[in-house]
């Protein structure tokens, strides 16, 4: 019999690449999503699918689910600053109150839980790079607070049900992830960077760009859940591109990449904005014979080309051709 796995915020980035990934192995998918921040073109190709069903449901609201269920991937959530500034209850809600009613669902069915955490958990660290043992420096009153106080309960409360109820649960601690699918006016620094540079527009670097980011390409990340969910471990693990690299040094690497005329220009940094993020992955190697396999160049390649059959796509629409 085949796997059953529910999938939540399975409109959004990761969730739609994670839907594909489950299929593809032979799952039998169940998406759920409420589209705040996810679209249904994300998955619209999985509509003929036979091993792919969606519901459209808050799961913040009680989680109706007849039949066995085998597992839970909670993805749903913003992730992007702009978006979780703009819905912060929502934010708080989707990582308290949805986390709560999937570790119900998961313990009523038997299933195994994998929730997505994040970097975020570690704030502003003071380490470089972040070990899963990084207690981390999050204001939980700063604009990010929401985010990532919602993401530590959703931690908390999730081994809670692991030490008190023997729930099987695993918890992914994603760092920064890009690849098609994104949303070009998400305002991440990927998309928000591509597509400024190909609308030739200059590229906003926020403060004075030294701050760090690690990017992982969307394949790599997934690759890593998927063995995250069939390891038996429930600690947290890093999954990310330890190569790390400065802003401003990012936004000159599109500009070359897009052979744009675009230049560069500085915008205030947001307040509690990290500024260095890279992830430890030795216990990912460990544990799972996991590491990322694309470089920067060839993921910011394919996802480059991605956005630019988008925003052409846009183009023509609004032209009305
Ligand atoms: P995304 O915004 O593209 O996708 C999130 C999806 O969740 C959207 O489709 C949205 O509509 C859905 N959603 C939100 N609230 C919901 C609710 N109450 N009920 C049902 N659906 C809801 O974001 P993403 O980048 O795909 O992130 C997915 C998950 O991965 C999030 O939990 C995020 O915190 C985590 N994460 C992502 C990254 C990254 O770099 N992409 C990094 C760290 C953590
Ligand atoms: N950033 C930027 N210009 C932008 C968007 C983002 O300089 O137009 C910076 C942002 O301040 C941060 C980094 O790029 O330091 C990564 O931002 P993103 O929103 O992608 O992710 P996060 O801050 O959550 O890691």
């Amino acid at each position: 019999m085949p796997k059953k796995i529910l999938i939540t915020g399975a409109a959004g980035f990761l969730g739609s690449h994670l839907c594909d990934k489950f299929i593809k192995e032979g799952f039998n998918v169940v998406g759920m999503d409420n589209f705040i921040t996810g679209t249904f073109k994300n998955i619209e190709h999985l509509s003929n699918s036979d091993q792919f069903e969606f519901r459209e449901h808050d799961v913040t609201e009680y989680i109706a689910f007849d039949g066995p269920l085998d597992y839970i991937l909670h993805f749903a959530s913003p992730a992007s600053p702009i978006d979780y500034l703009k819905i912060p209850i929502e934010t708080l809600k989707v990582g308290s109150l949805g986390t709560h009613n999937l570790l119900g669902l998961a313990r009523k069915k038997g299933a195994k839980i994998l929730i997505a955490s994040t970097s975020e958990v570690y704030g502003d660290p003071l380490i470089n790079p972040q070990t899963e043992a990084y207690f981390g420096n999050v204001n939980p009153i700063g604009p990010r607070g929401v985010y990532d106080e919602a993401k530590r309960f959703q931690e908390a409360m999730t081994m809670a049900y692991h030490t008190h109820y023997g729930l099987d649960i695993a918890i992914v601690r994603i760092f920064n992830t890009y690849g098609k699918r994104m949303r070009l006016n998400d305002g991440r620094a990927i998309p928000a960077f591509i597509g400024q540079a190909l609308r030739g527009e200059d590229l906003t670097v926020f403060g004075d760009g030294s701050q760090t980011r690690s990017f992982c390409y969307v394949d790599d990340q997934v690759d890593g859940i998927y063995r995250l969910l069939l390891a038996n471990y429930p600690n947290p693990v890093n999954i990310g591109n330890p190569e790390e690299i400065t802003i401003k040094n990012f936004a000159k690497e599109i500009i070359t990449l897009s052979g744009s005329i675009s230049k560069i220009v500085y915008m205030p940094l947001p307040e509690n904005d990290p500024l260095q993020r890279r992830p430890d992955i030795d216990l990912a190697k460990k544990l799972l014979g996991w590491q990322p396999k694309t470089s920067r160049k060839d993921g910011l390649k394919i996802t480059f080309n991605y956005f630019k059959t988008v925003l052409e796509a846009q183009l023509q629409y609004k032209n009305g051709l």
